[in-house]
């Protein structure tokens, strides 16, 4: 699976005992519309997954982290930091969102979305949220 790889990864996982690799599905979700609800805020993934192949997704959530944290210390109460941080964030991480799913697409075809978009039945936990759109 990896031989097209650097020799250094099969390298690597030959000195891994088997016991010690973990191998899960990758899951997508369509970004919400709306992150606050209530006296919670999601950031990152948890709102606006990027696909793993472009190095985003850490950055992003780091930026939401480095911008939520700073309007908090800024309002008298949290809660009003909410919707402000969602103002700020929200079109930025969602260009970002949909411009590296279209660029998946190019790279891997529609088949991509096959394995990579999670499916209504998966979200039985999520079904409230809105904005979820798959
Ligand atoms: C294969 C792969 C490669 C990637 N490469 C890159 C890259 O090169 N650069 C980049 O920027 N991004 C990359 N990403 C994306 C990046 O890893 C994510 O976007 C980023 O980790 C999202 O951060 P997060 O804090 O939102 O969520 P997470 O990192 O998923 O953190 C959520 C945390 O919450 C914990 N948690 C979940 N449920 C509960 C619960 N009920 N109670 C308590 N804790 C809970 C989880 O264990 C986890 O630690 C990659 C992703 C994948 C899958």
């Amino acid at each position: 699976m990896f031989s097209e790889f650097h020799p250094l990864v099969g390298t690597l996982i030959s000195n891994i005992s088997t016991g010690r690799i973990i191998r899960n599905d990758i899951y997508d979700l369509q970004p919400l519309k709306q992150w606050p609800r209530d006296n919670i805020c999601l950031i990152g993934d948890a709102c606006h997954c990027v696909t793993p192949d472009m190095g985003q997704g850490g950055a992003q959530a780091i930026e939401d982290a480095y911008y939520l944290s700073n309007l908090i210390a800024k309002e008298q109460h949290t809660l009003n930091a909410f919707p402000k941080f969602q103002k700020k964030r929200y079109k930025k991480v969602n260009a970002i969102v949909k411009q590296y799913r279209k660029i998946a697409h190019w790279k891997y075809g529609k088949s991509f979305g096959k394995y990579l978009f999670i499916t209504k039945s998966d979200l039985t936990g999520f079904k409230n949220l809105s904005g979820l759109d798959c």
